[in-house]
């Protein structure tokens, strides 16, 4: 979407971006309490997503987030940069939660979708299609058109981090979002996929957290085609969508293709 307008740390909420579940009166969370304390009191998936999207909880995600907005890639130079949380996507009655790292900071962080526009999410989306998960295989802006089917994506943590790296404070202070996102779809939920070692770890203290059940073996450790139960639900493991893990083979379109269809079988 490219406008020409000049740089700016962040969309106001409610100026008319296409998907912003946030208006002027949405509560801003700027401290650990306030994510928990928000979170908790979410009572619908929208007023969670609307929350999340303006929450400044973190001082070092939030000055990454705007200075990439403001400074833009050379390729995005005429476009607005979103430069806010990414929320959830997907539907609020999934029964397959995707689960990655963070926003990338072209990315999601751009676009205001998460896993839009950036080749990760041209490789998710592909595949999400390819198992009848998505309405079309690409994500290219908030605007484009892009539903999916039985299935909600979310990060572990809201904002774009430096080097893709969150620090465990980070995580946890994020948390609370994640808690009350599976407790919001725990009524349909069966399966959840998690995208890499980072979002695994970040996955158990919230499932317990959310009363979803502990896993068989405590704390299991990650690997690709890992397949837990958690009570009621399944979590299966999948090496991230990265181009890390793209370019070099080590997660190739088969491997997905095997562990979403996999997802699709236990979620019935
Ligand atoms: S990472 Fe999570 S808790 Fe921290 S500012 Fe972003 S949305 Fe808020």
């Amino acid at each position: 979407m490219a406008t020409g307008q000049p740089p700016a740390p962040a969309v106001p909420p409610g100026s008319g971006w296409p998907g912003d579940p946030a208006d002027a009166a949405t509560p801003v969370a700027r401290d650990p309490a306030a994510v928990a304390a928000l979170a908790a009191g979410a009572s619908t998936p929208e007023q969670l997503d609307a929350r999340v999207s303006v929450c400044r909880a973190c001082p070092r995600l939030v000055a990454w987030r705007e200075e990439v907005a403001l400074t833009r890639r050379a390729a995005f130079a005429d476009q607005p940069y979103w430069g806010r949380p990414a929320p959830g996507f997907g539907p609020a009655d999934a029964r397959i939660a995707v689960v990655g790292l963070a926003p990338a900071a072209h990315g999601a962080n751009r676009t205001g979708r998460i896993f839009t526009g950036d080749r990760s999410g041209d490789w998710l989306y592909a595949a999400l299609h390819r198992a009848g998960l998505a309405n079309q295989p690409t994500s290219v802006h908030a605007a484009d058109g892009l539903r999916l089917t039985d299935t909600r994506i979310v990060a572990s943590v809201r904002c774009a981090p430096p080097a893709n790296k969150p620090t465990p404070v980070e995580r946890d202070t994020c948390r609370p979002w994640l808690v009350r996102e599976l407790e919001l779809l725990a009524p349909t939920l069966r399966v959840v996929l998690v995208l890499g070692a980072f979002g695994w770890q970040a996955l158990w203290p919230a499932l317990t957290a959310a009363g979803l059940g502990a896993p068989v073996v405590s704390r299991p450790a990650f690997a690709h085609g890992a397949e837990v139960r958690a009570g009621r639900l399944t979590v299966l493991g999948c090496y991230h969508v990265s181009q890390q893990n793209t370019f070099t083979g080590r997660l190739t379109e088969p491997m997905l293709d095997a562990v979403l269809a996999r997802a699709r079988e236990l979620a019935g």
